[in-house]
Order: C-alpha cells, then sequence, then structure tokens
C-alpha cells in the first residue's frame, strides 16, 4: 500500500431517493435560491424534479469540480497527506 495517496470525496444528494424518501418537511431549508432566499419544499421538490429530469441523479454538496451527476457523484480528489514542510 502506498503511503500519501489519498481522496477525498463530496457528499452528495441522491436526487431521486430524496423525492422517493423525504417528507415534505425534509426539503425545507434544503436549498436555496440564487439571491439567498430559502425555497419552500414545494421549490425545492421542484428543483429536483428539474435536475432529475436533466439526466442529474447526484447533486453535490458545496463545490466539487470533478462530480459525475449521473452514476456515482463526486469522484474523488487527491490529497497529498506526504508533502509535510
Ligand atoms: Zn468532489
Amino acid at each position: 500500500m502506498k503511503v500519501g495517496e489519498s481522496r477525498q470525496f463530496h457528499m452528495c444528494l441522491d436526487v431521486r431517493g430524496a423525492l422517493t424518501n423525504w417528507k415534505k418537511k425534509d426539503f425545507r431549508h434544503m436549498f436555496k435560491h440564487a439571491d439567498g432566499r430559502t425555497m419552500t419544499p414545494d421549490e425545492a421538490k421542484a428543483q429536483l424534479l428539474e435536475e432529475l429530469s436533466k439526466g442529474h441523479n447526484f447533486i453535490p454538496y458545496g463545490k466539487c469540480d470533478n462530480f459525475d451527476h449521473k452514476e456515482q457523484g463526486c469522484m474523488g480528489h487527491p490529497v497529498n497527506e506526504g508533502e509535510r514542510a
């Protein structure tokens, strides 16, 4: 096993799972509009349905530049643990 080669993964949301399993109140405070206003549960749900219609089964929490929306979510980011000053 190689030392110093590890990966970090972002949390992601399973869109289909959320739409299937979440109660209405679970959608509250989960999403925000671009202007910072919190979405109502109905708006949040509509947002998720739109992601699904784009073929997005996963959406990242926060910023992720290596994200697979269709299959697996965050694909990982290398972390250099071996490099220490
Ligand atoms: Zn990521």
